[in-house]
């Protein structure tokens, strides 16, 4: 970018005299913040299928990413904040795009690009294709289209930054990657027979043992029968087990004497737990 445009900075909330427009922005820390994020997102450098050359060509002089800051393609996940997952994503595939992905640094995002990498495409229900990388990875743009245009693709990337300007810091719920704790890694999958979800093991080896021991197993859904023979199982382990009286951990908040420091706290906390409750229902 060779010269700042400063209005792309101003508040409404405080106007500034015409005259000095050029020189003086008044504005918030969140709106900075996502200005400089917005303008040099570095996309990773990996494509997939057909759709990348697609890519490609968008990065080219015709289009010119340059305008958007996002001409800088990073051939390391240690540098980049944009995965593009261009193109059909085969179950032997989507193992190191997981750990590249776990590999970036936050903040991060997810771009879609194509009926492949959205939901399989014309590779959908194949026998070495995953249906969409949203399985596996959060998602935050899909760009429809086999393949899409260099011009989709640039609408996409723009979205992007229309979701980027809409975080504000402070709301722990869009920067969560401020918040306590390090942030969980999606689990790696694991290339078999299929592909294996980790966050299914239990369902998996509950099923496993079902169809050992020649009970109907099912597909998704665990059967009435093997339901109730978990269910029995975790019964009786329960009762086998000694009660152990639960002793609740201090909370960050309840250890500081600054009152307003315990309600940042506080407020953290609970956008972590709202956070860790939506994963779970996710899983
Ligand atoms: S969406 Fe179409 S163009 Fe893109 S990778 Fe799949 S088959 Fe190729």
């Amino acid at each position: 970018m060779s010269q700042i445009d400063l209005r792309e900075l101003q508040s409404t909330e405080f106007p500034v005299p015409t005259e000095l427009q050029d020189n003086v922005a008044i504005t918030s820390l969140s709106r900075i913040y996502n200005w400089s994020r917005r303008n040099s997102v570095w996309p990773m450098l990996f494509g997939l299928a057909c759709c990348a050359i697609e890519m490609i060509c968008t990065a080219a002089s015709r289009y010119d990413l340059a305008r958007f800051g996002m001409e800088v393609m990073r051939a390391s996940p240690r540098q980049s904040d944009l995965m593009i997952v261009s193109g059909t994503v085969t179950k032997k595939m989507v193992v190191p795009i997981v750990r590249l992905y776990n590999q970036m640094p936050e903040p991060k995002y997810v771009l879609a690009m194509g009926a492949c990498a959205s939901g399989g495409g014309p590779f959908k229900e194949g026998y070495n294709v995953v249906s969409g990388i949203d399985q596996y990875l959060p998602v935050d743009v899909y760009i429809p289209g086999c393949p899409p245009t260099p011009q989709a693709l640039m609408f996409g990337l723009i979205s992007l930054q229309q979701r980027i300007d809409g975080q504000s810091l402070l709301d722990m719920d869009d920067v969560p990657w401020y918040g306590v704790g390090p942030s969980d890694p999606v689990p790696i999958p694991i290339l078999g027979p299929d592909v294996i979800d980790p966050r299914q093991m239990e369902l998996i080896r509950q099923q496993a043992q079902a169809a050992a021991a020649g009970l109907p197993y099912g597909g998704r859904e665990m059967p009435k029968a093997v339901v109730e023979v978990v269910e029995k199982a975790k019964r009786a382990a329960v009762a086998a087990k000694p009660a152990v009286p639960a002793v609740a951990a201090p909370k960050a908040a309840d250890v500081t004497d600054d009152p307003e420091k315990a309600e940042r706290m506080r407020k953290r906390e609970e956008a972590l737990a709202r956070k860790r409750a939506a994963q779970g229902k996710s899983e």
